[in-house]
């Protein structure tokens, strides 16, 4: 086994942290409830330095963040609206504590980057890792590389037709009200329809209009990246006939305007599940640490 690697995924609602090398290589594992930042980032720091030493640490975090190494507020959680966590410096104080190399992206970007070194997105260089749960989020990888851009995509945050007279629910984003996330994320159905997502039965109208939101924000997704592969994931994606609703609907939306095989004939390989379920952020975050290490020679 070469040098051991840190990856930590803060999402919205866990925590994970495991040393390793892989997805087979792990020797230490740990997951936590994300409470709030500043016990939240002793416990991440905790794990660290009681474990054998790693040569550098992973971390992809819930958003937005500043991914960028120039700035003065690199590896902070910026404007998120989860409460406590604005302006958090996440990776600095990790980076202070454990004397360690540190990368940081955001959550989604380092699933993505999972997926693609050891699961549904192997050997796709342009890839889209969607997850539908309590928020929508994406990440993008552009070339094998995450994309940032200007600072880094929110594709949970476009906008999608809302057809008021379909469905009067105004949304649950605290920014945007009805936003892709604020209509379609776990969290809307559960509002609009008064009941936890599993429990609704596979016939409720629930999961009709589930589908037709998703499949429009895919569409934008498709026609805006170009992705050679879209993984769609997430707590809300377990329903099952969810994924197949999709495939189904998303030709339809493009309506043939896009000729491409995966799209008319293949699309359940378009169209994937994850692989690697909720251990691709914090793999993708190992994988991370790895290739900055590399980078350093
Ligand atoms: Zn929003």
């Amino acid at each position: 086994m070469s040098e051991l690697l840190g990856g930590v995924e803060t999402g919205g609602t866990w925590c994970v942290c495991a040393i390793g090398t892989g997805p087979d290589e792990l020797v230490a594992r740990e997951q936590f409830r994300t409470s709030e930042p500043e016990e939240t980032i002793a416990r991440i720091g905790d794990f660290f330095a009681a474990g054998p030493r790693i040569a550098a640490l992973g971390v992809g975090s819930f958003g937005p963040v500043d991914p960028d190494p120039e700035s003065s507020t690199w590896g902070y959680v910026t404007t998120t609206p989860k409460p406590g966590w604005q302006q958090t410096p996440i990776a600095p104080r990790l980076r202070a504590r454990l004397d360690v190399p540190v990368v940081f992206d955001n959550d989604v970007n380092a699933a993505a980057v999972g997926e693609h070194r050891w699961g549904a997105g192997d050997g796709i260089a342009s890839l889209c890792y969607l997850t539908v749960g309590t928020g929508i989020g994406a990440g993008l990888l552009i070339g094998g590389r995450p994309w940032h851009g200007l600072v880094h995509p929110e594709v949970g945050h476009i906008r999608i037709p809302h057809d008021r007279a379909r469905d009067p629910f105004d949304g649950i984003c605290p920014v945007h009200g009805d936003c892709w996330e604020g209509l379609a994320a776990g969290g809307a159905i559960a509002q609009r329809w008064e009941a936890d997502p599993r429990e609704l039965p596979d016939g409720h109208a629930a999961w009709e209009l589930e589908t037709e939101y998703l499949a429009l924000g895919i569409l934008s997704i498709v026609l805006v990246a170009s992705p050679e592969r879209l993984i769609v994931g997430g707590g809300v994606m377990e329903r099952a006939g969810l994924l197949a609703a999709l495939r189904r609907r998303l030709p339809e939306l493009l309506d043939g305007y896009l000729q491409t095989p995966l799209l008319a004939e293949r699309i359940d390989e378009y169209l994937v599940a994850p692989q690697l379920g909720d251990s691709a952020g914090v793999l993708g975050a190992i994988a991370l640490a790895g290739d900055a290490l590399t980078a350093r020679g």
